[in-house]
């Protein structure tokens, strides 16, 4: 066997976000250990994403159909739109079960400098989407660093003169954690974001 093979696998798995060398060189070595079929699942998985997958027509999030899953089900609260950068955001707002309202996947967030100008993003389509009516809440949940923060700072002085209520998810600790640990940042953060319990 040409150890070629192997460079080639750790090469693609390079390209994938967070996947350093060591990474993909760890995840090829364990394929390498499972079944064929196993293996093949793997494979067919990834080209079933790419040959059926397609973006909801109305959030952006991914779906084998014009509208996902969340967009189709009735008992959504569809007055509160969540505005998050990618569809990987979306699941895990989804995994904690503690939101019933719609979403809007922008496709990443602004990075003018990286070529992410406004016009890159899924904003209009929100912009629509709140100018259609029905919306009361959008909830801005882009990540809280310097790039979704200006995102979440842009969108919110859009949406601000379009009589609808535009809010921020807070900023915390972790749970669990220690005071002693958390940076000054967050800190600060979640002092200005305090309430009344
Ligand atoms: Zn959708």
């Amino acid at each position: 066997m040409s150890l070629g093979i192997v460079e080639n696998l750790i090469a693609e798995l390079s390209k994938l976000p967070g996947i350093g060398r060591k990474s993909a060189q760890r995840l090829a070595f364990f394929i390498m250990t499972m079944s064929k079929e196993e293996a093949r699942g793997l494979a067919a998985a990834i080209l079933e994403l790419k040959e059926r997958a397609g973006f909801c027509q109305q959030c952006f999030n991914i779906t084998d159909t014009e509208l996902c899953p969340v967009c189709r089900d009735p008992g959504r609260d569809a007055s509160r739109i969540c505005v998050v950068e990618e569809p990987s955001n979306l699941v895990v707002i989804e995994n904690t079960r503690s939101y019933r309202g719609l979403y809007h996947v922008l496709l990443g967030s602004l990075s003018p400098l990286d070529g992410l100008t406004p016009e890159r993003l899924k904003i209009r389509e929100l912009l629509e989407r709140v100018a259609r009516g029905g919306v009361e809440e959008v909830i801005l949940a882009t990540n809280p660093n310097t790039k979704g923060e200006a995102t979440a700072q842009y969108l919110a002085s859009l949406l601000k003169p379009m009589q609808v209520r535009v809010s921020r998810i807070a900023y915390g600790l972790p749970i669990g954690g220690d005071i002693e640990f958390a940076d000054e940042v967050t800190l600060t953060k979640s002092l200005e974001g305090r309430r009344e319990i």
